[in-house]
């Protein structure tokens, strides 16, 4: 079973920056754990966006505990350097990270918890579940009625603009990934764009924003947004409903670079997008900028909601004592699931997973 015998303390399944960040509070409390993580390296999931991937946050705010990011603090890292430093990260603080396993079960017997993955078993008395929001992309039904002609995937497939072929392309969905992946495309291709922002940040993004805005827009996606306020649950009703305002590309930035506006993609006609308006579009691509759904089906239903979700208050499941989620959208903040926000409540979970006997103090007794 790759190493790892007996019950341990806590298993934190999902090796991203969330899963990082708890581990190195554990092991800085001693504690036996493991991650668990299906991909074969760490840091693969930021590797597995697009070519020219740049954060939105600025280096200062992407360290995680204990080792800042390496970078000019007001510049903005591309994705290959998130991937190299989590990995680098890792190994600096020797973390035990279990790549290539895919946890496929994860339940309940009496105080343990077991996760279940081709063969192999892990018990622990803890588990954190750290597997991202991005994991299952959400794709509208009628995508499977568009002609087998058009090419079409979701932004967590595209790549670079030579996955394209010849001819027009619609990009649906106007959030961050819209935008950035519609004003790299209308380089080569005719571009429409469906949808409609749901605001954007009224600031130029760059070096001056990150010196003197963004500062404040953390500080207010930390402490501000957050399900304490109401506010803040407004926001995350706004997010469960997808709708982030646009940070870097803004619709102006798009409409001058050529990007052509269409309403709503509302369903399939004779195997061509229909618009809310009725129109067909007779384009040759199609980019599904439409966001990601939940997916804890892995998850023994009794662990969760009706919904199949967690029930759990700042990622401290209910009524499943030893069960912990990191990294879900709005599981706490506007930001927890960035950066600073996982790594934040990563630090608040970590004083919340009980304490084994074993390195309890020693009582005065
Ligand atoms: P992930 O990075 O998704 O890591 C989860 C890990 O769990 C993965 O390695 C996955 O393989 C593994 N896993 C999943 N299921 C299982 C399972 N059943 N068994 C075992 N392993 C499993 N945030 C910022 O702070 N700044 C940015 O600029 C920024 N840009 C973003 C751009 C895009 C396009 C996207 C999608 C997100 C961006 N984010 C950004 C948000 C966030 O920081 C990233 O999504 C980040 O990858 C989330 O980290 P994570 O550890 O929570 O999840």
């Amino acid at each position: 079973n790759k190493g790892v015998t007996g019950t341990l303390d806590t298993m934190i399944i999902g090796g991203g920056q969330a899963g990082l960040a708890i581990g190195h509070y554990l092991k800085s409390q001693g504690r036996k754990f493991v991650v668990l993580d299906e991909n074969p390296r760490i840091g693969d999931a930021w590797r597995q966006r697009w070519d020219t991937l740049r954060l939105f946050t600025p280096a200062k705010y992407d360290g995680l505990p204990g080792a800042p990011f390496p970078a000019d603090p007001l510049s903005f890292p591309s994705k290959d350097d998130v991937a190299a430093y989590l990995e680098g990260y890792a190994a600096r603080f020797e973390l035990p990270v279990l790549n290539g396993v895919r946890v496929q079960r994860l339940w309940r017997e009496a105080d343990r918890f077991i996760a279940a993955s081709n063969g192999h078993r892990w018990e622990a008395r803890n588990v954190v579940v750290a597997t991202g929001s991005s994991q299952s992309p959400k794709v509208p039904g009628f995508a499977a009625e568009l002609a087998p002609a058009i090419v079409q995937f979701h932004s967590s497939e595209y790549r670079n603009p030579a996955q394209l072929q010849e001819g027009p392309v619609l990009v649906v969905g106007l959030g961050n990934s819209g935008a950035e992946i519609g004003i790299e495309v209308c380089r080569t291709h005719q571009t429409l764009l469906a949808g409609k922002p749901a605001g954007e940040i009224p600031v130029r993004h760059g070096r001056t924003a990150a010196r003197f805005v963004l500062p404040l827009v953390r500080f207010l996606g930390l402490h501000v947004l957050t399900l304490s306020t109401p506010i803040g649950r407004k926001a995350a009703a706004a997010v469960k409903a997808h709708a982030a305002p646009l940070i870097r590309t803004k619709s102006k930035d798009l409409a001058a670079a050529g990007v052509r506006f269409v309403p709503r993609v509302a369903g399939a006609e004779n195997g061509l997008p229909v618009l809310a308006d009725g129109t067909r579009l007779e384009v040759s691509n199609v980019i599904w900028c439409t966001g990601f759904k939940d997916d804890f089906s892995w998850i023994d239903p009794a662990l969760l909601d009706d919904g199949g979700l967690p029930r759990q208050e700042r990622g401290v499941a209910l009524d499943s004592p030893g069960l912990f989620f990191l990294g879900q959208e709005f599981m706490y903040a506007a930001v927890s699931a960035t950066l600073p926000g996982s790594c934040r409540d990563a630090r608040y979970l970590a004083g919340r997973i009980p304490v084994p006997v074993s390195l309890e103090p020693a009582s005065a007794a």
